[in-house]
């Protein structure tokens, strides 16, 4: 049997202090265990000098593979790049901060090879994060799952191996707008977890500040639900009947004359609101579904052929 490929998917934004020390420990536990490999770095455009540093390592290591950006374009796309050159059986996509051990790499490999097309990392721990973005992930990977009707693994980043099968699949998902641990769920096949610590980082400082990690909140959310709408349309069937009622409740009282504490104004308000909640919902459904045509996304992933290429005349 030809030896398998492992194609290492490492994305980097400023890590000039964290960038050889990343190497060194991924290349150690490759040839350690004797492991065929690439190892292809992003450079999503940044300003410090990660480039240079990358460049010098392709220069000594010609497994080493480097893209670098034009500019900054966020992990999740730097990741995207990676995996879309990757030439690997299975591609293992990791942060280059060693947050995410890559000794663990080897266990994932093998349970790839007992069958498992997907094997994540779940974090049952994660050290040296602020208070306030362990509870924020926390909510949010809960939230998540509430919404979704893609079965996603909870307190999960991208750190994943994914087979050659998968792989192709997500490079066929042009969405601009990407949750990769989603979109790598919503592909399926048999996908497992490996569970391990987080740590700390290496060196410097956390690439994904606030406003980084909204922009990925919302399109897990907005990419995997469309319960936001139906909320909407929700709240505006319940107003519309309430408003409704209280309609019928003040022509009555108006009719025999009986005098009560509900002003009348009030039914109007409640009644046109639940009309203009619902008008905007039904608005929602045709933009839902808009956009999902326009995600493009391909209506079904195919795990096993049988017989197909056979002929039966
Ligand atoms: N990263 C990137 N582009 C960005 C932000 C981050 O390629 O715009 C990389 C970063 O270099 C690291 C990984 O994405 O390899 C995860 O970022 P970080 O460790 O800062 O996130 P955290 O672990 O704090 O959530
Ligand atoms: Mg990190």
């Amino acid at each position: 049997m030809k030896e398998k490929l492992i194609s290492l998917v490492i994305p980097m934004y400023c890590e000039k202090d964290v960038a050889r020390e990343c190497y060194k420990r991924v290349k150690k536990v490759m040839t350690d265990n004797a492991i065929h490999h690439e190892i292809v770095f992003i450079n999503d455009g940044s300003s410090d000098n990660t480039i240079d540093i990358l460049e010098e390592i392709a220069t000594e290591d010609q497994q080493v593979k480097v893209i670098s950006f034009a500019r900054n374009f966020g992990h999740q796309i730097a990741v995207t790049a990676g995996i879309a050159k990757a030439k690997g059986d299975a591609v293992v996509v990791i942060d280059a901060d060693l947050q995410d051990p890559p000794e663990v790499i080897p266990d994932m490999i093998a349970l790839w090879q007992q069958g498992y097309h997907v094997v994540y990392g779940q974090r049952k721990k994660r050290k040296g994060e602020t208070w306030f973005k362990l509870a924020t992930a926390k909510f949010f990977y809960r939230f998540l799952k509430q919404m979704t009707e893609v079965e996603m693994p909870l307190d999960t980043g991208d750190f994943r191996l994914m087979d050659r099968k998968v792989v192709d699949v997500f490079n066929d998902m042009p969405e601009k707008n990407r949750f990769i641990r989603g979109m790598v769920s919503w592909v399926g096949f048999k996908q497992t977890a490996l569970l391990y610590e987080r740590e700390e980082r290496f060196a410097g400082e956390t690439k994904y500040p606030l406003k980084k990690m909204l922009k990925l909140a919302s399109d897990g959310i907005l990419s995997f639900s469309f319960k936001p709408v139906k909320w909407i349309e929700g709240t505006g069937v319940v107003l519309l009947v309430v408003g409704f009622l209280m309609m019928l409740f003040s022509l009555v009282t108006w009719i025999n004359g009986t005098v009560t504490d509900v002003p009348g104004w009030l039914w109007v308000v409640v009644l046109l609101s639940g009309v203009h909640l619902l008008a905007l919902g039904i608005v929602g459904e045709y933009i839902v579904r808009i956009y999902d045509e326009s995600r493009g996304r391909p209506l079904y992933t195919v795990e096993k052929e049988i017989n197909m290429e056979s002929d039966n005349r």
